[in-house]
């Protein structure tokens, strides 16, 4: 993997060797001539690197006239709702979110606190890539201030959103255990949890940047937090990624629920306060279909990534949206995966009923997810998708992103990796055994191209 990628969404690689000081300073300055100076939210999640980023992305965006605010160590959701509270022109996240330790990336949003689109993030690209002069005058350099607590803001904009109910869940007093991997949702999560009346008992909160887990919310980097949860009788577990956008949950029994459930669980709950269609990638689970069936709503699949979810909930005034690896994203709130808000979402529907999550969790529809990853060029899988198209499947065939088949019992999704020579093949089924051998198969098809 090369150790600097640069991409529309921004720039990320291996500190001090593919990402610099000077590039993050280059690459700020672009995306302030871009937003035209004006006010610009910064913040940054636990890693090492992070202040020294920090002191790159101010020295850019001041070269450029910017007034920056600076939230200091805080989640990317975080950065997000300040934009649009705070009426910036945009924000600068510096984060490699559940990319390891030793790399870090510098995100861009637009004044609605959402990651740039492809047309935007290539016109901060063109900027950067230009030798144009866009330093401005000694005499306009920009300026730094700070703000020292926004979580505040951030956790009165969930309990005060009107779907969620912190009366109804204080008075149930949930026993919480919450696993923040040392990352930046180590404060602003167990808060969050004690202002909703819980007991909270913090594994790897501790905001140091020492990813003592494997970074992503995935069942096998839940070891600890199932064990705490069953020693602690917990009612229920909740881990997040290093920059608390991605949310996972283990039930009272210790068993750590999908990621992909941690969207089908907040559905669950906005569908039953108020009806409107649902949006989430083509990759996200199809329990999400039944739920919205079951709800009498539609669903609308979109490419992978975040600004294409939020694109298509903005389009069709979609009341909850998101992405199978844990991001849910509430507009009612804003319009970014947070890992806060599937919190509270979640707890809510658990003070709803007077039941265990494992007892709601075995209602749900069931699926299992099996992902491989096959080096093969691009173009192995557009003459795949050709070759498909033309034995014409009895199948349901979607081009949204890659190539997804879709059969009565089970779904293969096959797209390729921006950053990587692979193709991801993802498969869901009634049970492991099925979307293992489904995956199997057809990893192995594309690799016999
Ligand atoms: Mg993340």
């Amino acid at each position: 993997m090369q150790s600097l990628m640069i991409s529309v969404s921004g720039i990320r690689g291996i500190v001090g060797e593919g990402l610099t000081p000077d590039i993050v300073a280059r690459f700020s300055t672009a995306f302030g001539l871009f937003c035209g100076g004006g006010p610009i939210v910064v913040g940054r999640d636990t890693r090492l690197s992070g202040p020294m980023f920090e002191h790159a992305v101010f020295s850019g965006l001041m070269a450029a006239g910017c007034e920056i605010i600076n939230l200091g160590m805080c989640t990317t959701p975080t950065i997000q709702l300040a934009v649009e509270k705070l009426k910036a022109r945009g924000g600068i996240a510096i984060t490699a979110s559940h990319n390891p330790e030793d790399w870090n990336a510098v995100k861009f949003m637009d004044n609605r606190g959402m990651f740039l689109n492809a047309q935007n993030g290539l016109e901060v690209l063109e900027i950067a890539e230009s030798k144009q002069e866009g330093y401005v005058h000694y005499r306009d350099i920009g300026t730094v201030s700070h703000i020292d607590n926004f979580n505040i803001e951030h956790i009165k904009a969930i309990i005060c959103s009107g779907t969620v109910k912190p009366e109804k869940m204080r008075h149930r007093n949930f026993n919480v255990v919450v696993d923040c991997v040392n990352g930046a949702g180590s404060i602003i999560l167990p808060d969050l949890l004690l202002e909703l009346g819980c007991d909270v008992t913090k594994i790897n909160c501790t905001p140091n940047g020492d990813f003592s887990r494997g970074a992503e919310p995935v069942p096998e980097n839940l070891g600890d937090l199932c064990e705490t949860v069953v020693n602690t009788k917990a009612d229920i577990g909740f881990a997040c990624d290093p920059d608390a956008d991605r949310l996972a949950v283990v039930d009272e029994k210790g068993r750590p629920l999908s990621e992909e459930y941690t969207l089908v669980l907040s559905a669950k709950l906005v569908l039953s306060e108020k009806k409107g269609d649902i949006a989430a990638n083509v990759s996200t689970t199809a329990a999400l279909d039944v739920v919205a069936q079951e709800a009498g709503v539609k669903i609308h699949r979109t490419k992978v990534g975040e600004i294409h979810v939020v694109q298509k909930m903005i389009e069709q005034n979609c009341v909850i949206g998101g992405e199978g690896n844990g991001g849910v994203i509430f507009p009612e709130i804003h319009y970014g995966r947070d890992a806060m808000v599937g919190t509270a979402l979640i707890l809510q529907y658990l003070s709803e009923f007077e039941e265990p999550l494992s007892k709601l969790y075995d209602r749900l529809p069931h699926y299992y997810i099996s992902k491989r990853k096959v080096t093969v060029e691009s173009k192995t899988l557009n003459h795949f998708i050709e070759k498909t198209r033309e034995e014409n499947y009895a199948a349901k065939i979607d081009t949204t992103d890659g190539l997804k088949l879709i059969f009565p019992h089970y779904w293969v999704h096959l797209r390729k990796s921006n950053t990587e020579p692979i193709v991801r093949v993802i498969a869901e089924a009634k049970s492991t055994e099925e979307a293992d051998s489904v995956s199997g198969r057809y990893a192995k098809m594309l690799a016999e191209q």
